[in-house]
């Protein structure tokens, strides 16, 4: 498991400031919800933390170590996109296992994790399919067996559920939930669902224009919101 640490993080892109002095202390093994409207940096702010866009200032520490100039692959983490990219012509199988292929694991240790996370998230009986032959909520279940199987000590989300219908949306929310609970791994999740993260977060963290507004438990937010906006996002249904 890993603490992330962000102080005073900012992001440019151009001239235009999308991260504006970002300060957030994530603990061991908490489940942080990142929430605000589109477009106010919950991308930039994860893609940051995965190295996948470089800081303007500030620092990133994940565990130990500032990681601002560790590349993506050696950060420890892995990361979900709302468009899970599948290899379409690759099994199920296949696509869970290629990044360890490409690392060069050993076979035996590929097929040990493959049967694991394949079994944890439900998706044992598909291994041979393809990605065209699977549902969307089982389309979404492999690109997180994917994520699942590099281990990590942190999990990045962003907005995973939301190309999904609201019934699949409130079953993978359950199965997020269990993850998090069996596996006890860090994760910041983005979303723009405010019942998807009253119901995961161990705490939330507010965003609105490159700022975090307010930072704390699902009760502290929905009860005592710090400001006007706060009230008005948490308050009003997605
Ligand atoms: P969110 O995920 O909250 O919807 P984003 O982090 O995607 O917001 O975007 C925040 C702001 O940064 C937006 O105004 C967006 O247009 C801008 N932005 C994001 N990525 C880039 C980029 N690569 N170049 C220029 N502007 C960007
Ligand atoms: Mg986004």
């Amino acid at each position: 498991m890993a603490r992330v640490e962000l102080r005073n993080v900012w992001k440019k892109f151009g001239s235009v400031e999308v991260i504006k002095g970002v300060d957030i202390d994530i603990e061991d093994g908490e489940f942080v919800v990142l929430v605000g409207p589109s477009g106010c940096g919950k991308s930039t702010l994860l893609n940051l933390v995965a190295g996948l866009e470089t800081l303007t200032s500030g620092d990133i520490r994940i565990g130990e170590d500032v990681v601002n100039d560790i590349p993506p692959k050696d950060r420890n983490i892995a990361m979900v996109f709302q468009s899970y990219a599948l290899y379409p012509t690759k099994s199920v199988r296949e696509n869970i296992t290629f990044g360890m292929q490409t690392r060069g694991i050993e076979r035996s240790v590929q097929e040990e994790a493959l049967g694991d996370v394949s079994q944890l998230l439900h998706i044992d009986q598909l291994l041979d399919r393809k990605p065209g032959q699977l549902s969307g909520g089982q389309r979404q279940r492999v690109a997180m067996g994917r994520a699942l199987v590099r281990n990590p000590d942190v999990f990045l989300f962003d907005e995973p559920l939301s190309n999904l219908d609201a019934k699949l949306r409130v079953e993978m929310r359950t199965e997020v939930k269990k993850l998090h609970l069996r596996l006890g791994k860090t994760i910041i999740y983005v979303t723009h669902d405010q019942i998807e993260a009253m119901t995961l977060a161990s705490r939330i963290a507010v965003m609105d224009n490159g700022h975090i507004r307010q930072f704390g438990t699902p009760e502290e937010i929905y009860e005592n919101p710090v400001d006007l906006f706060v009230a008005g996002f948490m308050g009003s249904p997605s």
